[in-house]
């Protein structure tokens, strides 16, 4: 299967009138499309809610999109959750789901009117030093241990995890909460990233049902919610096959009439919280080749590199790399992609299969939506690029300028 670019050569001209490269862009229609399927995939549970993990795009623009299309924002920080109440987005429309959390970070939750997420039985007692009461609507969070398998494969592993509670704990910690004036409580549990089968969810889904009659039945602790956290992924090879989100939402829908119908609690609402599904494939990565050189390998530099996008040189995740104006040429060249920091892994693509690339073209590396210019960093002096959105009318504005000399010097004392 080919993988589409959502951009134009035409457009990508237009946008370096006046927008250097490198960029993320992002493409605001397709955001807004994806956001209403998931709504659409869950609408058999009213209440559902799906809370955009901020950390994957921390940009006000783009949250506020997805708030138009009904999403609340799951925060892990003091900062993001103060960006949240900068775009206006408060209270329930606020997951705060972090680990290791600041007191700072719990005493700005409260005030915002998130609801809080405990990543461990022990924070009950933070949060009481904290802001000296238990909210009535309270979450925590569950780490089964051991091994997540979905039909005898290990998805991931919980038991190196250092997230959630265990059973014992979090039933130990619903009647605490009980005790302490929590009127209702949700359980939230996140235990596989960037899952390509439709059955992640509606496995994990089954888990927490489950201990949700067992909490309700042992505790007299009412369990309200139920939160499905992130870990949908996305396509990153064209090969793969993306995960079907209304599949994903009936078999939750079964999981649920299953056990929860069984046990005569069919008022549970139950949430998501996910990041690279949302934005993942709506976002690519805008640079322009600046060299090529030829020595052991063919080599293409381009003016982005692993600050702007690091998951190739973290991961060795692959990016797929669409040559702008080039896409219907015949992949003839063999070309290392690099960019310009002193580290050999810089590259966003080794021994990739290319049309041949002239100084001057546009590079789109694909699928960065998510956890792309969020994980950036400045080494080696490297400034953050900009973010731009592509509207529905298919004009380009700007939604975070480039960092300056100035920004990167702003925090020394000179
Ligand atoms: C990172 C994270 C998410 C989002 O994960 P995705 O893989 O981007 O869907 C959601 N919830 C929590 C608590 C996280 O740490």
């Amino acid at each position: 299967m080919k993988k589409k670019t959502f951009v134009t050569l035409e457009q990508l001209r237009e946008i370096d009138k006046t927008i250097p490269t490198p960029y993320h862009l992002y493409d605001e229609q397709a955001i807004r499309e994806n956001a209403r399927r998931v709504n659409e995939a869950f609408s058999w549970n009213p209440g559902f809610k799906e809370y955009f993990a901020v950390k994957a795009t921390p940009n006000p623009t783009i949250m506020r999109i997805l708030h138009e299309e009904g999403c609340g924002m799951d925060c892990s920080s003091l900062t993001e959750l103060m960006l949240c109440d900068r775009v206006d987005i408060r209270g329930e429309d606020i997951m705060f789901s972090s680990n290791d959390t600041p007191m700072e970070d719990f005493q700005l939750a409260e005030k915002l009117g998130a609801i809080i997420n405990l990543d461990d039985i022990t924070h009950i007692q933070c949060l009481l030093d904290a802001i000296g009461y238990i909210p009535e609507k309270i979450s925590c969070r569950y780490n089964p241990g051991g091994n997540f398998e979905i039909s005898n494969t290990i998805m991931d592993t919980p038991g190196e995890a250092k997230y959630g509670m265990t059973k014992a704990q979090i039933i130990q910690a619903a009647k605490i909460l009980k005790e302490r004036g929590a009127k209702e409580m949700g359980i939230h549990a996140f235990l596989a990233s960037n899952t390509t089968t439709n059955d992640y969810y509606p496995t994990l889904a089954r888990q927490l049902f489950s201990l949700a009659v067992e909490i309700q039945q042992d505790t007299g602790m009412p369990v309200t919610f139920i939160n499905l956290s992130g870990g949908v992924g996305i396509p990153y090879r064209p090969d793969q096959e993306p995960a079907d989100i209304y599949k994903i939402g009936e078999g939750v829908h079964q999981a649920y009439d299953e056990v929860l119908g069984h046990a005569g609690m069919t008022n549970v609402k139950l949430c998501t919280e996910m990041g690279r599904f949302m934005l993942g494939p709506y976002g690519c990565l805008v640079t322009k080749a600046i060299h090529e050189k030829h020595t052991h390998k063919e080599y293409i530099g381009v003016d982005a590199c692993a600050c702007n996008l690091m998951r190739p040189a973290m991961y060795g995740a692959y990016h797929h790399i669409t040559v702008a104006g080039k896409e219907d040429e015949i992949c003839d060249h063999m070309y290392d992609i690099t960019g310009s920091l002193c580290e050999n892994n810089d590259k966003f693509a080794i021994n990739r299969m290319l049309p041949r690339i002239d100084r001057g073209d546009f590079l789109i590396i694909h699928d960065t939506g998510a956890h792309g210019h969020a994980m950036g960093y400045n080494y080696n002096g490297k400034l953050r690029s900009a973010e731009v959105l592509l509207q529905p009318d298919g004009t380009a504005k700007l939604i975070r300028r480039a960092e300056t000399p100035e920004d990167y010097f702003a925090t020394l004392d000179f």
